[in-house]
């Protein structure tokens, strides 16, 4: 790969902050938009704006056109045996929300079980608790070991009848742990217990193939790969999504209405009721065409370079302490030094320039295991160099010293 090209179609990795060229390792929390992002939302407003799926006008049907030539896109993407089975949202959480909402009325019943893991985002707990309150449901947490790795056994043995959903993340946003989500959706399948996967950290890190993985359920969110904000997606197989009450009703979801009785409209309208983010959904196709010109599996290949170059440089600092050291991660550098708070780690390296994330990263009870108040975070994407490793590991060298 040619970085240095790269990064020229990345115009905010030019700007400089604070005076010094921004160096940006907060991709987990969201990532920078190339010019055939930016390009295309200019093209979608200039060329093509207007309602999507309702008028018969020319414009109308060349942006319900771009629209589902989008989700085209997105289900080859990620391998969705149908296009209909690609569901636009807001993002990840809204995905999450979805299924809790939608299936959980349905199949989430008194005494039944939901698991999620250790590691999960505050998106992905939250709605389970919100649901198993509702229903008197329990909720059940997979135990890590000290590496930030999940306990397969402890996880194997919370398998059973009463177990109605597992929802785990693929990629942990916290410490970069790339969980077995195979091996998981294995085992959970021998209970006949579906799995939702949260991608929102492994779309742009790792090729993912639904079918392969035999999932049930993926949410991820454009913003973090590449895309623009306010738009995700949720797969379902369509045996589930078929199965599920429609998540809110209004515009688009129906197919008749009279007082007295609805009948809903088909995959995947069922579950987008009212007008949708048309200009987040087409660009999110063109971001989906900038990965795959650039070949995911270049980019992971890369980011692991980089992750290995960091993780061998950031050790050199007196004192840092690795929170998260899994065997299998993806590039995403958790630590803490001595007993120096995150927050001021972060204030420092910001005024030298660069971005990282400090504090609890959305992950709570997470941090509470390792009996930490957050790490400092820097999360590496394919348009990061060894050159801006060099710059953090000094930076972080001098607010140690500082702050010692
Ligand atoms: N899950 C994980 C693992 C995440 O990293 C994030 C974003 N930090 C989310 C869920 C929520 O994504 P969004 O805010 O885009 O809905």
């Amino acid at each position: 790969m040619d970085i240095q090209k790269i990064r020229a179609d990345f115009p905010i990795l030019q700007t400089t902050v604070n005076g010094k060229p921004l160096v940006y390792f907060d991709n987990a929390a969201s990532s920078q938009k190339p010019w055939k992002v930016i390009k295309a939302i200019e093209h979608y407003y200039t060329h093509l704006n207007s309602n999507v799926h309702r008028g018969v006008h020319t414009l109308s049907q060349q942006a319900t056109g771009a629209f589902e030539e989008s989700r085209r896109k997105i289900a080859a993407f990620i391998n969705a045996a149908h296009d209909y089975e690609v569901i636009y949202t807001r993002g990840t959480t809204e995905s999450i929300n979805l299924v809790a909402h939608s299936y959980g009325k349905q199949f989430v019943h008194e005494g039944d079980e939901i698991i999620i893991s250790s590691l999960e985002h505050h998106s992905n707990i939250v709605p389970w608790q919100m649901l198993c309150e509702e229903k008197k449901a329990t909720l059940k947490v997979i135990p890590i070991n000290e590496k930030g790795e999940l306990l397969m056994d402890a996880f194997n043995a919370m398998l059973n009848e009463k177990v109605k959903l597992v929802a785990v993340n693929y990629i942990s946003n916290s410490l970069g742990t790339i969980n077995p989500v195979k091996e998981i959706i294995a085992a959970a399948h021998a209970f006949d217990i579906p799995v939702m996967l949260d991608a929102a950290q492994a779309v742009q890190h790792i090729p993912i193939d639904v079918q392969e993985l035999d999932a049930d359920f993926l949410a991820f969110s454009g913003h973090k790969m590449y895309g623009p904000t306010g738009i995700g997606i949720l797969y379902g197989k369509e045996k589930w999504l078929n199965a599920m009450p429609p998540y809110q009703g209004g515009g688009e979801m129906i197919k008749t209405v009279s007082f007295e009785k609805t009948t809903y409209n088909d995959l995947p309208f069922k579950f987008e009721a009212g007008t949708p983010n048309i200009e987040a959904s087409v660009c999110l196709g063109a971001a989906i065409d900038y990965i795959n010109e650039t070949g995911l599996e270049n980019i992971r290949q890369y980011e692991h370079e980089l992750l290995q170059y960091a993780t061998e440089k950031l050790a050199e600092v007196e004192g840092i302490r690795f929170i998260g050291t899994a065997d299998n991660k993806a590039s995403v550098v958790s630590f803490v030094i001595g007993n120096i708070h995150p927050y001021d780690v972060g204030v420092i390296l910001d005024k030298l320039g660069i971005a990282v994330r400090t504090g609890h990263h959305c992950t709570q009870p997470l941090m509470d295991i390792f009996a930490i108040p957050g790490t400092v975070r820097a999360s590496f994407a394919f348009y990061n160099t060894k050159e801006e490793i060099d710059i953090l590991v000094a930076a972080v060298k001098r607010a140690a010293a500082m702050l010692s």
